[in-house]
């Protein structure tokens, strides 16, 4: 009996290795990362990260990422995207018309990244500094025809399924429904622990893996880093720890520095110094927990540029940033990417495309 258990272990062995030997003549061994983390700074273009790197002492994060490529951002009706059509573009691979979430052209509902990982049995979550209802993080989960539906977003939130979020907009969710529903109680309903800023430190809450997480940062928008709001790199490394805990399959993080966007609007440098060094903090933890998992993807990019800015000449120490415009801009923009599969983020390509790389690196099927 013993000897027979052990020659079906060796016969296991054996075939086992043979699998292996065949699949290594078949093709190179693959090295798929389990985990996305994928960074958006919104308005973020190579000026706002060069801007980023001579106010931090000539240095910044993305320098020791080994792949960078360029993305071309225009939208379905507009040569200059928004962050809208951008975040629809990069979380389903589809150009849609400005201000459009999570629907094509025609108007159909489209899949996106998120939810083809949920679906897959992936963890997932978004961390942000603007309202969890803004543009950006609404194209990763929300279906509507305008960004400012913020209601109806938030009923698209509350339906995802989405295992953590931490960002602003507690005020959409709490509030009586015509039906008498507070939506609080709906997502305590559907499994959420729910914090909020009023009634809890961020950086002294470790979450529960085995219930959903919610964070509110803010009734409606977050403080700017330059009014002190400093939550986003502790969030994020917070995020990527409980998530790598909710699922054995591997898990997709977006996280974005929402307010890079608003001081380029604003034509604002010294907010604009601010957030971006608390993106270059966030990108530093995100780093930290990737090299040490060694199974993540990180990729770092942005919607569009805004502000047009210019680093001019001040002085042979000082810069002169200027803007052309408190608006978006047509150029591209950068992409970089460290960690298994980095290599599929190389050259210049569509907003679009990204969103193909994505799945391609978790090694979902052709679609
Ligand atoms: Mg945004
Ligand atoms: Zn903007």
């Amino acid at each position: 009996m013993k000897l027979l258990a052990f020659s079906s272990i060796l016969f296991l062995i054996g075939g086992f290795c043979w699998e292996k030997t065949q699949n290594i003549i078949a093709k190179p061994i693959v090295n798929d990362p389990k985990n996305i983390i994928l960074i958006i700074g919104d308005g973020t273009g190579l000026a706002q990260i060069s801007a980023g790197f001579y106010n931090n002492n000539l240095s910044f994060s993305l320098e020791s990422f080994p792949v960078i490529g360029f993305q071309k951002t225009y939208s379905a009706n507009n040569l200059i995207t928004d962050s809208a059509a951008a975040a629809t573009a990069i979380a389903s691979g589809i150009k849609t018309n400005n201000s459009v979430l999570g629907l094509n052209k025609e108007g159909k509902p489209v899949g996106t990244i998120l939810e083809e990982a949920r679906d897959s049995g992936f963890a997932t979550g978004m961390v942000v500094t603007s309202s969890i209802q803004h543009a950006t993080p609404g194209g990763f989960v929300a279906h509507r025809v305008a960004r400012n539906l913020y209601e109806g977003i938030t009923e698209d939130i509350l339906n995802s399924g989405i295992d953590l979020f931490i960002g602003g907009g507690k005020q959409y969710f709490d509030r009586q429904e015509l039906d008498d529903r507070n939506l609080i109680d709906s997502l305590k309903y559907k499994g959420y622990n729910v914090y909020d800023y009023f009634n809890n430190d961020i950086n002294s809450i470790t979450p529960d893996p085995n219930k959903k997480f919610a964070f509110f940062t803010a009734d409606n928008q977050p403080l700017s880093a330059f009014q002190g709001r400093d939550y986003l790199p502790k969030a994020t490394e917070m995020a990527a720890k409980f998530l790598h805990q909710r699922s054995e399959l591997g898990f997709f993080l977006m996280v974005e520095s929402s307010q890079i966007d608003w001081a380029c609007h604003a034509n604002q440098v010294q907010p604009l110094y601010d957030e971006l060094q608390d993106f270059n903090k966030t990108i530093e933890n995100v780093l930290q927990f990737a090299k040490k998992n060694g199974e993540t993807l990180v990729i770092v990019t942005a919607d569009h540029e805004t502000g047009g800015l210019g680093l001019n000449p001040g002085s042979s120490k000082m810069l002169a940033p200027k803007f052309t415009t408190n608006g978006h801009t047509a150029t591209m923009v950068p992409v970089f990417a460290f960690g298994p599969k980095s290599e599929l983020f190389r050259g210049i390509y569509e907003n679009t495309t990204l969103y193909n790389k994505m799945r391609t690196a978790f090694g979902f099927s052709e679609n």
